[in-house]
């Protein structure tokens, strides 16, 4: 993919919401409903099992959280819009699986049945055990850095609002610091646009500060404040934002 082609899921994301962020960011309620969503029979690409996906045709949301995360999504449309199969784990959008366009090298399907099963409870995956299975098989697949970022993005989405012990926090700040990991190669691969550096720039800020690493954070701010093309609702998101990790480093 090249800078110019804004058809990742990550850009049009961040795209929808530079207009969601400023018309509803005021919102004190959240909500998400999904307005319209169609169930569609998939077959996996690994061992052919039947898998049940969702197509999401329309969505609402009252606003996006500071990460970008859709206000009150994490229980429904984070988790419809993603299918599982049962039988191996493999994860995907519905274009991930047959008859969409998914077809696998064997070697893809191999480390899937063999490292799946060791990794995660195949048969009984969390959301975030479903996006993490997304992100590792991309990688496997060779997709662009900026895909594999968003599923591992969306994995924190999907912990919202979980009541959390030390392992799953653990856990948590382990799929952001794989976010965090994947937008900088994404930037640094120009996978990601000029005019949206800005935001996946910020957002890395973000994931640092969620992640409690401060001095980090506000280094990524500082980058963010740097960059043109910044839209007015992100300068205030990134002084606020930066204003809170400056008094976390100081206590
Ligand atoms: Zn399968």
């Amino acid at each position: 993919m090249t800078a110019d082609r804004l058809s990742s899921d990550l850009v049009m994301r961040v795209r929808i919401l530079i207009v969601v962020f400023a018309v509803v960011s005021a919102a004190i309620f959240a909500f998400a409903a999904l307005a319209s969503a169609e169930d569609v029979s998939l077959t996996c690409p690994v061992d052919g099992t039947a898998v049940t996906g969702h197509v999401v045709n329309e969505f609402h949301s009252s606003g996006v959280d500071t990460d970008f995360a859709y206000l009150g999504a994490s229980a429904d449309y984070y988790q419809r819009i993603i299918a599982t199969c049962g039988t191996c784990g493999y994860s995907g959008y519905v274009e991930d699986f047959a008859p969409a366009t998914a077809t696998l090298p064997d070697a893809v399907k191999k480390d899937i049945l063999r490292k799946f099963a060791s990794r995660f409870p195949v048969s009984a995956m969390k959301p975030w055990d479903r996006y993490e299975a997304m992100a590792l098989a991309y990688t496997w697949r060779g997709k662009p850095a900026d895909e594999i970022a968003n599923a591992y993005l969306r994995a924190t989405y999907t912990m919202r609002n979980v009541k959390k012990g030390d392992a799953l926090k653990k856990r948590e700040r382990e799929l952001r610091g794989e976010a965090i990991e994947h937008l900088r190669i994404a930037i640094r691969e120009a996978k990601i646009s000029l005019a949206q550096l800005p935001q996946a720039t910020y957002l890395i800020g973000e994931l640092h500060r969620r992640n409690e690493e401060y001095d980090r954070a506000v280094a990524s701010f500082q980058d963010a404040e740097r960059l043109i093309h910044r839209p007015e609702w992100l300068d205030k998101l990134i002084e606020k934002q930066s204003e809170k990790a400056r008094e976390k480093r100081s206590d």
